[in-house]
């Protein structure tokens, strides 16, 4: 037993996100492998991974090449979240010069089928802007660290959802802040928009299963939807799938 842990490669993965998690779960049981889970820490109650676990930051790119090297990391899969652009940068130069061979397992974005009607903006400080003039009470989607980029629509009342409860209860002048995890089903996503008489739904473009209900909610409304484009992932290696990134691991062990 012994033998085969000083023998196995180890795994670093990038987490927080489902696929980190299934990623985690299907490789965990392959004694040829060590994996470890790296989390930001932003969520007091994160999803349970297999292996093993650390978490809070590395110090900037110089950090985690210093961790690899030091921890003798075989193989880095960066499987944030595809908004997570400094964590996704960072694992490029760090493994860059620590030489060692990085993934990113970026999943699909969500693209406009009939019926979506979608204003596609760049970034953040667009999606302010596209707020006003179409909705007065918007569903805001963007996660908790991006809530403060509207703090100046004050005519607008917000809907936030958080997955656990906020450190400022009302971050923005009008809102109400739920709690929920996904997934969610569309059925309780049309309830929500309709109960809070949403016009306006505004959402980063993550992609995936898990919250793709509210996209749905919104076409069967009719509602406008403020679809933020995701940043540029890093060059390089890049598979969409868990099964995809199994297989990288595969070949390399
Ligand atoms: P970010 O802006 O790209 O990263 C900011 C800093 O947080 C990084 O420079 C790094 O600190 C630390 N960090 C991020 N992910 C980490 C990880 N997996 N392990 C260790 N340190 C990590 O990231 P973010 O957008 O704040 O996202 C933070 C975490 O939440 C990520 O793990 C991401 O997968 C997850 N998440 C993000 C979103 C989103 O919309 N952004 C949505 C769902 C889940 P150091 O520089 O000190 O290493």
């Amino acid at each position: 037993m012994a033998a085969a842990q000083s023998e196995s490669q180890k795994l670093l993965i990038l987490g927080g996100t489902g696929e980190a998690v299934a990623l985690a779960g299907r490789l965990a049981e392959d004694a040829r492998l060590a994996v470890i889970t790296s989390l930001a820490g932003r969520t007091r109650e994160p999803a349970t991974a297999a292996g093993a676990l650390r978490v809070g930051g590395f110090g900037g790119a110089a950090g985690l090449a210093a961790y690899l090297a030091r921890d003798s990391i075989s193989l880095l899969i960066d499987a944030t979240h595809p908004f997570a652009a400094r964590m996704a940068a960072n694992a490029a130069q760090a493994c860059a010069e620590a030489g060692v061979p990085r993934l990113k397992l970026l999943r699909p974005a969500w693209r406009a089928v009939e019926n979506d009607n979608w204003i596609d903006v760049s970034d953040m400080a667009a999606a302010v802007e596209a707020v006003s003039g179409n909705g007065t009470r918007a569903f805001l989607s963007v996660g908790r660290q991006d809530l403060s980029a509207f703090a100046g629509l004050e005519s607008i009342w917000f809907l936030v959802r958080s997955i656990e409860p906020l450190e400022v209860p009302r971050p923005l002048a009008n809102c109400a802040v739920i709690q929920g995890r996904g997934p969610f089903s569309e059925t309780a996503e049309l309830a929500l928009l309709e109960e809070h008489r949403i016009d306006l739904l505004v959402s980063k473009n993550s992609g995936g299963e898990a919250t793709s209900a509210k996209i749905a909610a919104a076409r069967r409304l009719g509602l406008p939807v403020v679809m933020i484009a995701r940043p540029p992932a890093p060059a390089g290696e890049t598979v969409e799938t868990v099964d995809e990134a199994v297989a990288w691991v595969a070949a390399r062990t």
